[in-house]
């Protein structure tokens, strides 16, 4: 990716010279640049739903503002969203939180990022499983914590073991943050796989979990599992979700934590001196989304999001030297594209995963992410959010120029 990932500023605070541009927002940026300018760009970066968001939850945010929802709310939320996620948590999560254990934030990016900063101290260290989301890294780093990362590959189908995490596990480990389903690899974590995992964090008391489930809505397996469901984690995890994905809600900016008591005060005392609560009338929309029987809200995206997967994984295993696992849920593909490392096309050479994702954003004019990001570099990530033409189109492309790396 971008060259300038770390562009070094005099002015600005050592931390943030620290901190990296998001790639998967510096990708968008480039290609909505490209596109500006005329190139006929299939933007595959961004991870976003491509559907409106439903009629019944735009129709109750107007009538939030014709009742003048335009006020301050209390820093975690108003008490009727607090209390339909506390309902949502039970019936979908089977997880019990009281209203006082909710924080609503400005997306779960937000969410995530008052959490590090409520409970790392400076140099405490976070189990990141490979791959992760670009951003955990960059809020850990914000926070004065430190990522540990533990490998994994496409031959695990890009999970990791109780044993691996435990072997990174020291004196300095506060936290265990991961994402199920994945973003980037689609990974769905199972009900025994997460079970062998709190199993063996019993003997560590003082690590914290944070379950990052906001792609709940978007499992192909349809056996979504909460880690703060078994009993000897209640205490110890924080179960993050929004509506961003399930509800394709991404610029409402609501995201929400059911966390221990203590943790979810800590989180209200951050985000009261930073952003104070979410918009209102985007509160009153989250509610309804959250009062909704979800099947009927999600399923119809949810079968899309398989179909476009299928249509995606078929085109792709037909490039040599493209290895993909089949991701059971959310809305990426995360192919191994190491095969490609070392090859030219008589004008470049391809050294790694950036350089593959410039040279198809140059040349084939596809947009994509880089693994290193997401701490698999040997990877690339494909976002399926897009219409069937567009995917054909763009694997297309990436065909035509892939051959022509020798
Ligand atoms: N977690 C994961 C795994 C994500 O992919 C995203 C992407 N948006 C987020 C959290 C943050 O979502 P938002 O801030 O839009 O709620
Ligand atoms: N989470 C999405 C992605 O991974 C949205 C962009 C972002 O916030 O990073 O692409």
């Amino acid at each position: 990716m971008p060259a300038e990932k770390y562009i070094k500023m005099k002015e600005v605070s050592e931390r943030l010279n620290r901190l990296a541009e998001s790639a998967t927002l510096a990708m968008a940026r480039m290609s909505r640049e490209l596109k500006a300018e005329g190139y006929d760009i299939i933007a595959l970066s961004l991870g976003e739903p491509d559907f409106d968001t439903p009629d019944f939850i735009k129709e109750s945010a107007k009538k939030a503002i014709d009742n003048n929802f335009s006020h301050y709310t209390p820093v975690p939320g108003l008490l009727e969203l607090r209390e339909a996620i506390c309902a949502k948590f039970k019936r979908d999560n089977n997880l019990d939180f009281t209203v006082d254990q909710i924080v609503c934030s400005t997306g779960a990016k937000q969410s995530l990022a008052n959490l590090c900063l409520s409970l790392l101290n400076p140099g405490d260290q976070v189990l990141l499983p490979c791959p992760f989301w670009v951003s955990y890294t960059e809020i850990i780093k914000l926070a004065e914590g430190i990522p540990v990362e533990i490998p994994s590959t496409i031959a695990t189908d890009f999970k990791v073991t109780a044993e691996e995490l435990e072997a990174a596990i020291t004196p300095k480990t506060k936290l265990l943050m991961f994402s199920s389903p994945c973003n980037p690899s689609g990974t769905v974590y199972t009900k025994d796989e997460l079970t062998s995992i709190a199993k063996m964090l019993e003997k560590y008391p003082d690590i914290y979990i944070i379950s990052d489930e906001i792609y709940e809505h978007i499992n192909f397996t349809d056996a979504h599992f909460s880690i703060g469901t078994i009993p000897s984690m209640k205490e110890r995890t924080i179960t993050v979700n929004g509506v961003s994905k399930g509800f394709a809600m991404t610029g409402w900016r609501v995201g929400f934590m059911g966390a221990p008591l203590w943790i979810a005060k800590a989180c209200n005392k951050v985000q009261g001196q930073i952003t104070s609560a979410t918009c209102t009338i985007a509160q009153k929309a989250t509610e309804t989304a959250m009062v909704a029987e979800p099947k009927s809200v999600t399923t119809d995206m949810k079968n899309t999001f398989l179909k476009r997967r299928d249509i995606l994984l078929e085109k792709l295993n037909e490039i040599p030297g493209i290895k993909c696992n089949i991701p059971k849920g959310a809305f990426y593909i995360f192919p191994d594209v190491s095969y490609y490392f070392g090859k030219n096309d008589g004008e470049e050479t391809i050294e790694n995963a950036n350089d593959l994702c410039m040279y198809l954003l140059n040349k084939a004019h596809v947009a994509l992410v880089s693994g290193d990001a997401f701490g698999n570099p040997e990877c690339i990530r494909i976002s399926y959010a897009a219409s069937d033409e567009k995917l054909t189109e763009a694997v297309k492309r990436m065909k035509e120029k892939l051959a022509q790396l020798k």
